[in-house]
């Protein structure tokens, strides 16, 4: 595999790059001044807080992100969670029934629905038997129709990081884009990636506010990029794709990174008092190194204890059907009171 020049242009799809968005009537008239009249967007003029379309750009919120993360404000897009993130990518770059994509099972199951949905071939490069990415092999699948290799890490279900140099490998010989899925960075002793966008223009991160920052609920998912992926994908989003209510629970959230932080610590403290206990238990033969807030463990039998921990109202989730996860199960780590039901519950199972 030789390495050839980035070209953005010829990543993006044809009917993307000739389209002209949709301008809603918040772009062709933004100014705002609460004494103006606005007959412009067919909205109900009775004021209930809800009534106005939201900001389509959400100029506010990703102000406010940009100061946190560090970044230009133009290098962020958001989403209705990072799936919409994500699927919003497919659509821009793979070409229906002729691009193919790469990804790295175990791992987080939207990648492959998303590429189904669209249309859109996948290949698939196990990870290696201590879940780290198997580089060689994925350069070799890389062809000319390859225009997306997604790359969790952490990495749902199995927990751990991937080596640096291997991704920064990856990033160096791909032409594509490389999407860095980075749901669980805030519970890494690891880097974020969004520091080397200024290095490589073929990447892209998404985060999200649905783990760390306890907002699973508001749908918020995160794209950093480059000035001229964005553009891209602010083209084809849906114009009011994050809603006001969303926008302002966002804002407010982003005012309190002190509860966040003491949340991510006291995980972090409950994760490793569960790894802990768990080497105690009998039936469970393996703890893999988890740097998110769940940890993967191989068990017995993994149907069985999966229906024990359920009968006592312990909701788990089995992996065992994942590749390299047979007899898997994965525990997201609660409160501490969480943390010690499990742990009680696992210790009276035999
Ligand atoms: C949970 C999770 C997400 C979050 O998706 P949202 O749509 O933002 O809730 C993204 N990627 C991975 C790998 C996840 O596990």
């Amino acid at each position: 595999m030789k390495i050839k020049k980035f070209d953005l242009d010829k990543l993006v799809r044809n009917n993307v790059k000739l389209m002209s968005p949709y301008s809603s009537a918040r772009d062709e008239f933004t100014g705002l001044s609460a004494e103006m009249v606005f007959i412009d967007a067919n909205e109900n003029p009775f004021q209930n807080g809800l009534n106005r379309y939201p900001d389509p750009h959400q100029n506010e919120l990703k102000e406010k992100l940009a100061t946190v993360k560090k970044i230009k404000k133009e290098q962020i897009l958001l989403g209705n969670g990072s799936d919409e993130v994500l699927d919003l990518i497919y659509r821009a770059f793979c070409e229906p029934k002729s691009d193919n994509v790469i990804l790295m099972p175990p791992t987080y199951g939207m990648y492959k629905v998303l590429a189904n949905l669209n249309g859109v071939y996948c290949k698939e490069v196990l990870l290696t038997s201590g879940f780290q990415l198997n580089v060689s092999e994925i350069i070799d699948q890389i062809d000319e129709n390859t225009k997306l290799i997604f790359v969790c890490s952490p990495n749902n279900p199995t927990g751990n990081e991937f080596l640096e140099e291997d991704i920064e490998m990856i990033l160096k010989i791909f032409n594509g884009i490389v999407v860095i899925d980075e749901a669980y960075i805030d519970f890494s002793n690891g880097k974020s990636w969004l520091t080397k966008l200024i290095v490589y223009s073929n990447l892209i991160v998404t985060q999200t506010f649905s783990k760390a920052y306890g907002m699973a609920s508001i749908r918020l998912g995160i794209c950093y990029a480059s000035l001229e992926i964005i553009n891209i994908l602010n083209k084809i989003k849906p114009p009011y794709n994050v809603n006001i209510l969303t926008q302002n629970a966002a804002l407010q959230k982003l005012d309190d990174m002190g509860i966040i932080n003491q949340q991510i610590d006291e995980i972090n403290k409950n994760k490793y008092l569960l790894i802990n206990e768990l080497k105690n238990i009998k039936f469970i033969q393996d703890i893999f190194p988890s740097q998110a807030n769940f940890i993967l463990v191989r068990v017995d039998d993994a149907k069985k204890r999966y229906d024990e921990l359920l009968m006592k109202g312990i909701v788990a989730r089995n992996r065992t059907k994942e590749p390299l996860c047979e007899n898997c199960l994965r525990f997201t780590i609660g409160t501490g009171r969480e943390v010690s039901l499990l742990i009680n519950t696992l210790k009276q199972l035999t």
